[in-house]
């Protein structure tokens, strides 16, 4: 799926329990963090058609970031920078997870390529998970799953009085909020 609709679902994961914005931030960039594994793309356009192309983005891309082996990295990334460690962990073990369902799910590329998903590196090579149903990435249920999630994050900002915009800027997250609640009224008590 798109990293919006990772993101999203990231982020309306990490509201579930107590945390502050740091550990929220974590647990969403999480859902996010698999596809590092893309940074081929880029050197891989630029040198097609050329003498020596670079095939990074075929050779890596959900291969480095998609598996176990970096599912427990980045758990134990977040067990260090993370305040609220049990539930931060949990949560970025689970919207981890969540990422590698999502692109199961929905992300089969144009040239119709499943993009299995090694779940066991780099601990074994055994299992390449696809599922024989898997839609596209530009088909409908990636835009109405996409769609229902920024209705999810409006309500959630609304009511809770914080959105993702928090990871960018505070300030302009307490504006959006405040905008929010000017339009639809006050959200819940803690509305400060
Ligand atoms: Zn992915």
């Amino acid at each position: 799926m798109s990293p919006v609709t990772h993101f999203l679902s990231g982020w309306v994961v990490a509201t579930v329990a107590p945390l502050d914005r740091r550990d929220r931030a974590l647990v969403t960039f999480a859902s996010v963090i698999p596809d590092i594994d893309g940074f081929g793309l880029p050197f891989e356009v630029l040198t097609r058609g050329s003498p020596h192309p670079l095939t990074w983005w075929s050779d890596y891309h959900h291969l480095l970031g998609h598996n176990l082996g970096f599912t427990l990295l980045t758990t134990l990334i977040a067990a260090f920078i993370s305040k609220r460690k049990v539930i931060t962990m949990t949560l970025v073990f689970v919207t981890f997870h969540l990422h590698l369902l999502q692109d199961v799910l929905g992300a089969r590329g144009p040239d119709g390529h499943q993009w299995p998903i090694p779940y066991l590196l780099p601990f074994s090579n055994q299992w390449q998970l696809v599922w024989r149903g898997q839609w596209a990435l530009n088909a409908w249920p990636n835009f109405v799953l996409t769609l229902i999630l920024i209705l999810v994050t409006i309500y959630l900002a609304w009511k809770k009085g914080y959105s993702p915009v928090e990871m960018f800027s505070a300030r302009a997250d307490q504006a959006f909020v405040h905008a929010l609640r000017r339009r639809f009224g006050a959200g819940s008590k803690d509305f400060a």
